[in-house]
């Protein structure tokens, strides 16, 4: 019986001793971690490692990527215009992009000494605009009476003359002025055949009243040509010879010749203070002439 007890006492000790040893190992970092906290706060969550974000990163696809291009934006390409374009030409002087036109179609026809319209020419079909019965190409009838129109609806006197002119009219007026005043003379006063604008039917000279001859310097004056000049592009109308472009334009300041090119090209010159013939050379490309040219 002695014995028995004597074994119980030591395994007893034994499995004292086990637990002991068990909680000395098991537990005691635990209130060790506890005294860090109380002096020096609680332990900052580890950092993500570099590695670690870019992996949870990669799954999103670009993100990262996107997020470097807002914070430093590579540079932005300018856009490419063709310098051969007619919005590459117009960036070159400076103007702002012109309306996209096909610069062949009728009412753009460019008719000077330099761009002969030829004999043949004619309007496909000429019709008689307003009371002065002024003769013009069809197409832009409506939009020249409506022009006469609000000139006349300000109370302001309108006269429509020299309309659409032929070529055999044209020549058989120059061919009379040069009898009497020579040819050199007479190309600074009426234009050669085929090189008058007025042989396309798209341009009609308008006054205030019936004048003859045309001068500058009172016309220019009139209430109705300010309306007139103020109000020609609402119903696509241009003042083709504006003053001090003789030298492009081959003919002095004529404040009573209106052309039609239609409203969204006639903005565009007389906003940018072109004549037809730049207008024209944004599209093909031609040099604009601005050498001393004879007035006519
Ligand atoms: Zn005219």
């Amino acid at each position: 019986m002695k014995a028995n007890r004597v074994v119980r006492v030591i395994l007893g000790l034994i499995v004292l001793l086990l637990f002991g040893v068990y909680s000395y190992f098991h537990l005691s970092t635990t209130p060790f971690s506890r005294d860090l906290d109380e002096a020096y706060g609680p332990v900052e969550p580890a950092p993500v490692q570099p590695d670690e974000l870019s992996e949870t990163l990669v799954p999103e696809g670009d993100a990262p990527a996107a997020t470097e291009t807002e914070v430093t934006p590579e540079p932005t390409p300018e856009p490419t215009v063709d310098p051969n374009s007619p919005a590459g030409r117009a960036q070159a002087l400076g103007l702002p992009a012109p309306p996209e036109i096909d610069i062949n179609s009728w009412e753009y026809i460019l008719v000077n000494k330099t761009h002969e319209v030829g004999a043949d020419y004619a309007p496909p079909e000429v019709v008689y605009v307003s009371s002065s019965k002024c003769p013009q190409d069809s197409r832009i009838a409506d939009a020249l009476q409506s022009f006469a129109d609000g000139c006349a609806a300000q109370g302001l006197p309108v006269y429509l003359s020299s309309g659409y002119r032929s070529y055999n009219e044209q020549s058989q007026t120059f061919n009379a002025k040069v009898a009497s005043v020579g040819y050199d003379a007479a190309a600074k006063i009426v234009n050669p055949p085929g090189t008058s604008e007025h042989q396309t039917g798209l341009c009609c000279d308008i006054t205030d009243i019936y004048r003859n001859p045309k001068d500058p310097d009172v016309l220019s004056q009139t209430d109705t040509f300010k309306w007139l000049e103020a109000h020609c592009t609402e119903y696509g109308f241009i003042l083709r010879y504006p003053n001090g472009e003789v030298a492009i334009t081959d003919v002095i300041y004529e404040p009573w010749h209106f052309r039609y090119v239609g409203t969204e090209a006639a903005s565009y010159i007389m906003d940018n203070a072109l004549t037809l013939e730049e207008f024209v050379a944004l599209y093909t490309g031609e040099e604009v002439p601005g050498a001393e040219t004879p007035e006519a």
